[in-house]
């Protein structure tokens, strides 16, 4: 028996509008895209660390997968459980730990000949409904974008709050409400923008609009959980939780009622998988978001969330952000995402990677 092939590609995708964040702009993503194959089929994953809000950048992503594909050379056996060992050495990398739980889970499920879904679940769903994302700054591109989405057929919208002064986002809330109609879910993520006591007199000036949750309303488990505690609208963690345990010492204030997770943030589809299952033990629920991946790492987050139970909108559909992909985006149907039939995550990467 020969060793498993292996094999590492740098992508850069170019995104459509440059995106600004709390730390510059972004006009592209760099990651990695790692294959492992048993000389019959070959699994795919991912590593695209966010710009100041991963852990990990591209350079430590890489050395790190470096350090993998010497110690795959000598494996022979996908179900070797030093695979899993080399994901234990990975927790300090969790963009590079993405890729390889990705790679051989998507691997794995191939070689069962069933979908990387079916592994993390007795019942997968076959589509799974996703939210628009609303970051217009006026309140009338907001009502505009809101009605757009609406008629695409979104049935949830997230608007990005916390930009313009707070006064500002009540008229775009009420824009966004008003063009959605009463029945459409409408949440809103503010990125950590406001301190604690902020947080709570915008939450209650918005809570007339019936919004679902707020994504990190502030910085930090610990405020987000204070303003939980004293917010009229539900909270939700994001990137303030880095790991598992941080999500389970939040969710363990009682204060939050909904863990958004990232595949690519957390170390792969198994992490994730955990933190969803996590979040309903404390009574909590889970949303699983992208973070402008590329078509694998969407794919992978696209089982999680096929996996997951939950049926509402999860944060999956960000293809469209980018000019050029790594593979073919999943289909969009009516503000439902179509989980792919083929087994493993159902799609291979393009031969040539946008560089
Ligand atoms: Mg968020």
């Amino acid at each position: 028996m020969t060793g498993l092939t292996t094999d590492l590609r740098r992508f850069r995708l170019p995104l459509r509008e440059a995106l600004t964040t709390a730390h510059g702009e972004v006009l592209h993503r760099d990651g990695l895209l790692l294959s492992i194959g048993d000389g019959t089929h070959i699994g795919w994953g991912e590593a695209t660390p966010f710009p100041g809000w991963s852990v990990s950048d591209i350079e430590s992503s890489a050395a790190a997968l470096a350090t993998v594909l010497v110690a795959l050379s000598v494996v022979e056996d996908p179900d070797d459980p030093r695979l899993d060992h080399l994901l234990d050495d990975l927790e300090p990398e969790p963009a590079a730990r993405a890729a390889l739980s990705g790679a051989i889970a998507d691997l794995r499920a191939r070689r069962s000949g069933v979908s990387l879904a079916a592994t993390l679940s007795v019942a997968p769903a076959s589509t799974v409904a996703v939210n628009a994302m609303i970051s217009a700054a006026s309140p009338g591109d907001v009502a505009e974008q809101a009605s757009a989405a609406a008629a695409d057929g979104y049935r949830t919208l997230k608007v990005k709050v916390g930009v313009a002064e707070p006064a500002v986002d009540v008229e775009r809330l009420a824009a966004a409400r008003g063009s959605a109609g009463s029945e459409l879910e409408l949440r809103i993520d503010a990125n950590g923008a406001w301190d604690v006591e902020t947080a709570v007199a915008v939450l209650d000036d918005l809570s007339e609009f019936d919004i679902s949750f707020c994504e990190e309303p502030t910085k930090g488990l610990e405020a987000i959980a204070v303003v939980g505690a004293r917010s009229a609208i539900p909270v939700a963690i994001d990137e303030s939780a880095r790991t598992v345990d941080d999500i389970a010492a939040a969710l363990a204030t009682g204060s939050i009622d909904v863990v958004i997770v990232k595949p690519q943030a957390l170390g792969g589809p198994d992490l994730a998988i955990r933190a969803v299952r996590l979040a309903a033990e404390f009574g909590a629920t889970a949303v699983v978001t992208s973070m402008i991946d590329g078509a694998i790492g969407v794919a992978h987050a696209l089982h999680v969330a096929a996996a997951s139970g939950l049926d509402r909108a999860h944060g999956l559909a960000t293809s469209s952000l980018l000019k050029a992909d790594v593979g073919p985006a999943p289909e969009l149907d009516a503000g439902r995402m179509v989980v792919p039939g083929a087994s493993g995550i159902g799609i291979d990467p393009f031969d040539t990677l946008p560089l």
